[in-house]
């Protein structure tokens, strides 16, 4: 039996044409599986939906995430395997989001874009789709090789709460650099076991109660007082992404420490992450980092931001005891940290 497959385009520069003041914008997703007559020629069956308005991923919201979720669990049962057609600003804000929101994923869901759209003649978009539905198709023994949201571009698999956009020219445009690649594609498709999430048999279901109270506040040198107090005084505010230096390093300054305690005492989460592309934060190997631990930062260790900012809105839309929030922060749920 072949396996079915099914195709869900959001838009994205994938499937983007001129319009006539030559600006990209998305077009009809037919015209684009008319560039990839290819797609016949796999050995799988394969279906396609797509996005009432296919969107350019900078205008995706948690909205945009549900409906993906939803997608997805509507045809979960009928398919074997899931390719999310995304544009590549914000697919890896999507496919953390995704991570969380399917629980107990059995089936393989893979994000893939392209730099360039597929009517171009040097676009990177046939091999990444071709390839992310081979990923998608790929079982052994009735098990699928890669049953979690992961992320494929430029020959290389990647967990999708893993990644972050590195480049906008270069069509090696991903990067995961905490956690190793799941699979490589060259002659072969060589799938690295070891490192993928374990196949479960529970329920799978989806949670689309994501709450988006959270912010991200870059340090830099000279951060203003006003700045920092107008953020941490918005409306409503649940939580934090706190972009530190270093491994979780932020200025002595007596005004910043003081405002970071005020908002913790109001009940605002704070979460330290790394502004560098690698590493971990560690509070205590600095007395810069230390301080914030004092005053009860949470730390988000070698967590990305789209990652970081993923699992605050799916912890907070859970409703969970601020005890169980620091904890959790630190735990692996999808293997987005490393504990
Ligand atoms: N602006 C486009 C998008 O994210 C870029 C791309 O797809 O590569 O939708």
């Amino acid at each position: 039996m072949k396996s079915k497959l099914l195709l869900l385009y959001t838009g994205g520069t994938i499937g983007m044409h001129k319009n006539s003041s030559g600006e990209l914008i998305p077009f009809d997703f037919n015209d684009l599986l008319r560039h990839i007559p290819e797609l016949e020629l796999l050995p799988y069956e394969i279906d396609h939906t797509a996005f009432e308005k296919p969107v350019d991923s900078s205008d995706i919201t948690p909205g945009h995430w549900v409906e993906m979720a939803q997608t997805i669990y509507e045809h979960y049962e009928d398919y074997d395997g899931f390719v999310v057609l995304h544009g590549t600003d914000t697919m890896a804000y999507s496919a953390s989001a995704l991570s969380f929101m399917l629980e107990n994923l059995n089936k393989p869901v893979v994000f893939t874009g392209s730099q360039l759209p597929i009517g171009d003649l040097r676009t990177d978009a046939k091999e990444n789709i071709i390839t992310s539905l081979e990923i998608a198709g790929s079982y052994e023994n009735g098990i699928p090789l890669v049953p979690e949201v992961s992320l494929y571009f430029e020959y290389k698999l990647m967990r999708g709460n893993r990644t972050v956009k590195i480049s906008s020219e270069h069509f090696n445009a991903f990067a995961s650099p905490n956690y190793p690649v799941l699979c490589e594609a060259g002659v072969e498709l060589e799938f690295y076991k070891e490192r993928i999430l374990p196949y479960k048999k529970d329920l799978f279901r989806i949670f689309t109660d994501m709450d988006n109270r959270v912010v991200i506040l870059k340090l830099f040198p000279g951060i203003s007082r006003d700045y920092v107090q107008a953020v941490l005084q918005i409306p409503d505010l649940k939580a934090v992404v706190l972009e530190s230096f270093g491994s979780g390093n932020a200025p002595r300054l007596k005004w910043l420490v003081e405002e970071l305690e005020k908002a913790i005492s109001s009940g605002i989460k704070i979460v330290n992450i790394t502004q560098c592309l690698e590493g971990s934060v560690a509070p205590e190997r600095y007395e810069t980092g230390k301080h914030l631990k004092e005053i009860g930062v949470i730390s988000g260790g070698d967590m990305t931001t789209e990652a970081s900012v993923a699992k605050i809105s799916y912890l907070l839309g859970k409703g969970v005891s601020d005890k169980t929030f620091r904890r959790v922060m630190g735990q692996s749920l999808r293997g987005e940290i490393t504990e």
